[in-house]
């Protein structure tokens, strides 16, 4: 069985790991060789549906090195309001367990070590642009540069754009949630880190506003130092190549979300240091030290980002080609598991596609398995993350929107007071994040 896999991004090289670790041939397509630019040089939360699935893909030694490259596992999740009061914390599990635990990660470094020892199984500057089926039921992908690769099963891994997706199931589209994004890193210096509550270090904290408008913060502390040096003489991070090329150092991230009527129709054209000046004139009433933390956020690193959704559909005929991540189930950052999710995809073909290299299933038989359990967790998925950040919530709205805001903050503070609603909330997270307590 050859497998072809469109895309090297966190769902396709997972996959590609599981297969090869299974002895099945797979072949990655990728367009780009590396990336820097918009999220990659940014954190993705790594939950324990995640964790799970790149243990079970990945070598153990690699696993581990993904473990030792992960920046300090946030220890709370605080909520403020504008002024940067907290209203409730949440103390996050201690990352003890290798699997059962919240991590953070650099995307670059991820993708560094998601790629490291696959050079043979990369191809690296091949654009996909369409497939088709052969009379001998094999499907052929065609690239760009006019070349061509052919295999048993195609796996759209190719991200919220997928040029798979637009052939093989032309009415699932992705749509504008009315949200708008804009983030920038701010390095971690004394000056920056006495901005904020120490309640919140080392941790996540969300900041929610009237108007609807919100903002995340993350601190990202690596266990390696501004000249790239393990900080811990780790052996595992000090012999690993990937190292070298990473350009991640510490930084506090932060993340204003708000709906689009809220910013210029424009913004999508602006430069960094616009949208920092654009940050300051949207929240002229929030906390000094909160606003002196968006002055200082880096303007090479801002960015302006639409939230899209996958609108879902329903289940189609499966066939030898499919599809993984946010090439079917985009979603909003709202629940911060669409990268989750992906890894989750790739485990679970993995398990089906060992099942036909052991001729207990037949391709599109497992295909359809797979399917079946991506379908339903992957677009209840997009609907909890659409639920979270969407411009449609009542907080958005002008009058309702205030007393939403004063009720959600009202819900925080009690269940903040009240031991046994924290400890069902905090239940309640690891849950659905594939906790197994
Ligand atoms: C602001 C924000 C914050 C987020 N935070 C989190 C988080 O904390 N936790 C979480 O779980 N998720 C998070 N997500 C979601 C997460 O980023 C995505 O769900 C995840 O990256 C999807 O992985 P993927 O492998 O499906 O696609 P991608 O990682 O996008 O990979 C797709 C790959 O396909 C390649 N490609 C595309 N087109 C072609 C083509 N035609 N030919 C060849 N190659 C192609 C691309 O270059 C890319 O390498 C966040 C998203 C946003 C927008």
């Amino acid at each position: 069985m050859d497998v072809l896999v469109i895309g090297a991004g966190t769902g396709g090289m997972c996959l590609a790991h599981g297969l090869r670790q299974a002895g099945i041939n797979v072949a990655v397509y990728e367009r780009d060789r590396t990336r820097s630019d918009g999220l990659h040089g940014y954190r993705v939360g790594i939950d324990p549906h995640g964790s799970r699935a790149l243990k079970a893909c990945l070598p153990d030694q690699l696993y581990r090195t993904f473990m030792a490259t992960c920046a300090r596992a946030p220890e709370h999740f605080v909520f403020f309001d504008e002024q940067l009061r907290p209203t409730l914390a949440l103390p996050l599990r201690p990352a003890t367990d290798d699997v059962d635990s919240e991590r953070s990660v650099s995307r670059m470094t991820l993708r560094q070590v998601l790629f490291t020892g696959m050079q043979d199984v990369i191809h690296f500057d091949r654009t996909f642009v369409r497939y088709e089926h052969r009379t001998d039921g094999r499907v052929t992908a065609h690239f760009a540069d006019g070349t061509t690769a052919t295999g048993d099963l195609l796996v759209a891994a190719d991200g919220v754009n997928s040029a798979v997706r637009r052939q093989y199931l032309p009415h699932a589209r992705t749509e504008d949630t009315g949200i708008i994004a804009i983030t920038a890193k701010v390095p971690m210096t004394p000056r920056t880190t006495a901005l904020l509550p120490t309640r919140f270090f080392p941790g996540i904290g969300m900041v929610l506003a009237p108007g609807g408008k919100s903002c995340i913060l993350h601190w990202m502390e690596f266990p390696w130092d501004r000249q790239g040096r393990p900080r811990n003489d780790d052996e595992l991070l000090a012999r690993w190549p990937g190292l070298l090329f990473d350009n991640t150092r510490d930084y506090l991230n932060w993340g204003i979300a708000a709906a689009a009527d809220k910013f210029p129709a424009d913004i999508m054209t602006y430069g960094g240091d616009d949208l920092i000046r654009l940050v300051l004139r949207t929240t002229p009433t929030w906390s000094p030290r909160l606003r002196e933390l968006f002055t200082l956020g880096d303007p090479s690193t801002a960015f302006a980002i639409t939230i899209r959704t996958s609108v879902p559909i329903p289940a189609w005929p499966s066939t030898n080609v499919t599809l993984l991540g946010d090439a079917i189930h985009t979603m909003t950052p709202g629940r911060g598991v669409g990268a989750n999710t992906a890894l989750r995809d790739a485990q679970l073909l993995t398990d089906e596609l060992t099942l036909v290299r052991d001729g207990r299933k037949g391709l599109v038989e497992a295909v359809h398995d797979y399917e079946t359990r991506m379908i339903e967790y992957g677009f209840q998925a997009v609907r909890d993350s659409r639920e979270q950040m969407t411009a449609d919530a009542l907080v958005h709205k002008p009058v309702l929107g205030r007393v939403a805001l004063a009720g959600m903050r009202g819900y925080l503070r009690v269940v903040d007071r009240v031991p046994a609603l924290k400890r069902r909330m905090i239940d309640g997270l690891y849950e659905y994040r594939g906790g197994q307590d």
